[in-house]
């Protein structure tokens, strides 16, 4: 299984979203030719409900690739927001880098290059988003290094955590995928069951977890 929700259903639900605007729909062409895993346009759209209703100033986000999801949160929030981004891969960086430039958000987005599990130490602050969307077999990693610096009343938001429905069952799960998927596992239930979270599960994109941060 590839996608983790029925194509009709899927199909369905993208024919009411709307038509993103030109910057992101180029980078969106960018990122279907090349390959780069942009959060699926359904995931996007409930990020920019939730960006609306938060209304956060600072966001952490771990996984920056060409910059999409972080310059759609900036523009969702009418560049109100700072924004600081982790990417290891040096292509993305550069790609990225070029994007912000062109599309004008240098002064909102900061782009840390190198590997989170170095960079995030180096983050000061406290945020009130992170956004958890890089390495998978990591998350629980990322998210030692990063929930101290989430404000109480802070979101997290990790992607991907159903892994094209292997996560959700062994009858979907690749051998060379078997540990990335148990520690997917592991994290998951330790978001669910973690005192000071409130976390949902939701099935739509490759699966996404809302964590919201009680104290
Ligand atoms: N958030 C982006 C997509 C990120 S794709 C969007 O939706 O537009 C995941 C990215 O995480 C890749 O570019 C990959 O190079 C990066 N990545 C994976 N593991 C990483 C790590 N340990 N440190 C830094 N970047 C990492
Ligand atoms: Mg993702």
């Amino acid at each position: 299984m590839s996608n983790i929700v029925d194509e009709l259903v899927q199909d369905y639900i993208r024919s009411t979203l709307k038509e993103s605007k030109t910057f992101l729909r180029e980078l969106e062409e960018y990122a279907d030719k090349n390959l780069v895993p942009i959060v699926h346009k359904e995931v996007a759209q409930l990020l920019k409900v939730l960006l609306k209703i938060h209304k956060p100033k600072k966001i952490l986000e771990v996984g920056c690739a060409i910059g999409y999801s972080s310059m759609l949160f900036a523009d969702t929030l009418d560049k109100n927001c700072e924004i600081i981004t982790v990417e290891r891969n040096e292509k993305m960086i550069e790609k990225a880098k070029e994007n912000l430039k062109k599309y004008g958000f240098e002064d909102n987005i900061k782009i840390l290059e190198g590997d989170a599990e170095e960079k995030l130490k180096e983050v000061e602050g406290s945020f009130d988003m992170i956004f958890l969307d890089a390495a998978k077999g990591q998350y629980k990693l990322f998210y030692d290094l990063v929930i101290d610096k989430l404000k109480t009343g802070g979101l997290l938001v990790s992607d991907n955590i159903l892994y094209k429905g292997m996560v959700a069952s062994d009858k979907y799960v690749i051998r060379r995928k078997k540990t990335i998927v148990k520690r997917m596992r592991s994290y998951l239930d330790y978001i669910s069951n973690c005192d000071y979270l409130d976390t949902s599960l939701i099935s739509i994109g490759d699966g996404v977890a809302l964590s919201y941060k009680k104290y």
